[in-house]
């Protein structure tokens, strides 16, 4: 039986007393709830997050991490630091980074190398961009991501890794897969996990959904056989948003 997730993705939102204002908004509204729930605030909030989300059912994520332990790389945080914070999942290769930061397949892969070294759940962002959907590309760009960033991984920690299926086109743009659509190309990545592995291993990973997910998209969403979860930008800053999203 696979785990449920509702992940919330803050990217560049949030000074310290935004984020203590949130969650202490937000906590009580999600205390009931049947998935696990993770947020993911920028670096600065993550000290404070993880204090203040100490004895509570939500979960503390990171954005980014360095696939080195140490050393000279200015402005980067390493996995010592967020094992230190209490972190428990982070989001690696989200198209953001591949796009602006220059995140590529084979740092994708050294990255998620060191979250399994460290014990971290690695969220493994993958997704077309409208060219790639448009030109019937699509199929061809998800294998070479999965198959990149699984290179050298032993089943055993396959496991570990929740993939999130996020196409380019629906982020942030307000346009999201149809439930049908983001199940098929779920299961379709479900296919490419066996090829590597196997059977057991393609039905015990947990895959998420992202792109423009709203409180009005949750829950049909959530009803799809392949889609164990979601990984929620946009609507996850906003309480009341965030709160019928994980409540769906
Ligand atoms: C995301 O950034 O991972 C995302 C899915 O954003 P949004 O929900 O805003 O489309």
């Amino acid at each position: 039986m696979r785990k449920n997730i509702i992940m919330g993705n803050w990217k560049m939102h949030f000074t310290i007393e935004e984020t203590e204002e949130f969650l202490n908004s937000l906590l009580p509204k999600v205390k009931n709830a049947k998935t696990e729930v993770v947020v993911c605030p920028p670096f600065t909030s993550l000290a404070l997050s993880s204090n203040i989300l100490k004895g509570s059912n939500v979960k503390l994520g990171a954005q980014n991490v360095h696939f080195e332990e140490k050393g000279a790389f200015t402005g980067e945080i390493s996995p010592n630091m967020l094992k230190n914070l209490g972190v428990s999942y982070i989001i690696i290769g989200h198209s953001e980074r591949r796009m602006y930061f220059g995140e590529t397949d084979e740092t994708v892969n050294k990255k998620i190398h060191m979250c399994l070294k460290h014990k971290f759940n690695p969220v493994l962002c993958v997704g077309e961009s409208l060219e790639e959907k448009e030109s019937n590309n699509m199929e061809k760009v998800l294998t070479r991501q999965i198959e990149k960033a699984f290179f050298n991984i032993s089943e055993e920690d396959a496991k570990k890794v929740v993939i999130a299926y996020e196409p380019i086109w629906a982020i942030g743009t307000g346009k999201t897969a149809t439930s049908f659509d983001a199940d098929n190309i779920i299961s379709f990545i479900r296919k490419v996990i066996s090829g590597i592995y196997n059977k057991e291993v393609s039905e015990n990973i947990v895959m998420l959904y992202g792109g423009s997910v709203k409180p009005n998209t949750i829950k049909e969403q959530m009803s799809m056989e392949n889609i164990d979860g979601a990984l929620v930008g946009g609507a996850s800053i906003v309480v009341e948003d965030f709160e019928r999203i994980v409540n769906f």
